[in-house]
């Protein structure tokens, strides 16, 4: 089987490898830096991906390494102006095991998906960037690192200034605020403590320092100075002595430093032959909420069990429905980020529901058509609650891996656990994972490799027990 070659090895890239590796699917995973990134920027893992990197076996060293949100302190100048929450807490529940934000700075998100790809034998090609590329009905020759490979198929995760989508000439609609620009950066400092995310909202523009979880840095949130496009150790002290009017917050040590202009930016199409495009190749958009990552690394997800499944021997069809699919989710994101932007501004940084993307439905789709919906409202395309079983296990447990799950709602376990095709199928007697999907005796709900419904149903003559 020829490889499929991925383009970037940022977060999107690492999940789509590690997703190809436990399916045993060939890949090479090329990187045009030399290193690994450094900054923390994308710090923000939503509910919904820390359920997708449990899955990929991801979760647990990432919930070791990285920690909550703290409250936001906001200053005028050395004056506390008070406290709040980001989000409210919320307390886990069988249905929802992740329900809160988790912090985790860019580069270790990264170097522990590195980890775990190691674990499955892959690894970051860097330094051996993409150069050109051109596709025949077969497959796709590509230039990397000075070398001709061929690839069954080319997945451009390589960023907001995506070569594939340059290349291939696909549009990136919509629009650069040149007004919106911020500093962002890693710094060692003195004189803070760790418990606040420190924000100064007043003044030429906010500028704030977050604690960055499981590290002894901060993340430099600043309005850019006129005439320099990156300032110095020096010229950052100068900001923020400027900002707080505290004379003991010295800045030590700068470890990454970028400017950050606003693109709210999406392509009209994620595929162009055996060609496509996933992450922020696909859709760029303000921080605000906290998105980006999280959508390239679903983006990745999605992708993933359907390449395989093709490469495999399904109908390429499939892979038209990673359009089909993601698309509209990156125009929510896009839609979702510039309200926040307009709320922060309004209101202050709070955040709810709208952001933990565990809402992210396919329902209508082309895997998922109209039909039956539960009485908790479930319907395929719907993502598939978690629940506990009365031996201890969780159903995230029995979806775990690259198999679809069958659940068969009924009353006798009497059926052992079969695995066969790849599909796994478990007699669930427990009323109360019935009742937390809303479905009656003799229901079958088929489980899509990447944790959505494929299909919830119930027997005629279950229906009319019920209703
Ligand atoms: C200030 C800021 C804060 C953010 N906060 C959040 C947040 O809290 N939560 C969140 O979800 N997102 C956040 N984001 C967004 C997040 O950082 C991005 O969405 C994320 O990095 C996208 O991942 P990616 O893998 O698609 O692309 P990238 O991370 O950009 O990776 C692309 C990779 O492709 C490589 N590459 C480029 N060209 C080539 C080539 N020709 N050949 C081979 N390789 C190539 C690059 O070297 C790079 O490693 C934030 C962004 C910013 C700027």
């Amino acid at each position: 089987m020829l490889p499929v070659l991925i383009a970037g090895a940022g977060p999107t890239g690492l999940t789509l490898a590690i997703d190809l590796a436990r399916r045993n699917i060939p890949f090479r995973l090329v990187d045009a830096a030399t290193e690994p990134f450094a900054g923390s920027r994308g710090k923000g893992i939503q509910p919904r991906t820390q359920e997708v990197f449990e899955d990929l076996g991801v979760l647990a060293r990432l919930l070791a390494h990285g920690g909550p949100y703290p409250q936001m302190r906001a200053y005028r100048g050395t004056e506390v102006l008070g406290d709040h929450r980001l989000f409210e807490p919320r307390e886990a529940t069988d249905a929802v095991p992740y329900p809160n934000g988790l912090m985790s700075p860019q580069w270790r998100t990264e170097s522990l998906l590195r980890e775990r790809l190691a674990e499955l034998g892959g690894a970051v090609e860097f330094g051996t960037p993409l150069t050109g590329f051109t596709q025949d009905a077969d497959g796709v020759n590509a230039t990397v690192g000075g070398h001709t490979v061929r690839a069954s198929y080319l997945v451009g995760a390589d960023g907001g200034r995506s070569f594939v989508r340059k290349t291939l000439g696909v549009d990136f609609l919509g629009e650069t605020i040149e007004t919106q620009q911020m500093l962002v950066g890693d710094l060692r400092l003195t004189g803070l403590d760790r418990d606040f995310w420190h924000a100064w909202p007043g003044g030429s523009g906010p500028l704030a320092l977050c604690p960055l979880a499981g590290t002894d840095t901060f993340q430099l949130i600043a309005p850019p100075p006129d005439g320099v496009e990156l300032p110095t150790l020096a010229g950052l002290q100068e900001l923020v002595t400027a900002a707080t009017g505290r004379a003991d917050l010295r800045l030590t040590e700068l470890i990454w430093l970028s400017r950050y202009r606003a693109n709210v930016r999406m392509v009209d199409r994620y595929r162009v032959g055996r060609v496509f495009l996933a992450g922020d190749a696909a859709h760029v958009h303000s921080p605000a909420g906290g998105q980006g990552l999280n959508t390239g690394v679903q983006d990745a997800y999605n992708l993933g069990w359907k390449l395989a499944a093709v490469l495999s021997g399904e109908p390429d069809e499939l892979l038209e429905t990673y359009q089909a699919e993601r698309l509209p989710v990156a125009a929510d994101v896009l839609g979702l980020s510039s309200r926040l932007v307009e709320r922060d501004a309004a209101e202050g940084i709070r955040r709810g529901k709208e952001t933990d993307q565990l809402d992210i439905s396919y329902r209508g789709g082309p895997l998922a058509p109209a039909g039956w919906q539960s009485a908790t409202g479930l319907a395929a395309g719907d993502r598939a609650p978690d629940a506990r079983l009365a031996d201890g296990r969780r159903l995230f447990e029995l979806f775990r891996g690259p198999h679809w799950t069958r659940l068969e709602f009924g009353t006798t376990s009497a059926t052992p656990e079969l695995t066969s095709q790849n599909v796994r199928t478990v007699v669930i007697t427990e009323e109360s994972v019935r009742a937390s999907y809303g479905v009656p005796e003799g229901a079958v709900a088929l489980v899509r490799p990447d944790g959505y419904l494929g299909a919830i149903e119930v027997s005629a003559r279950a229906a009319h027990t019920v209703g």
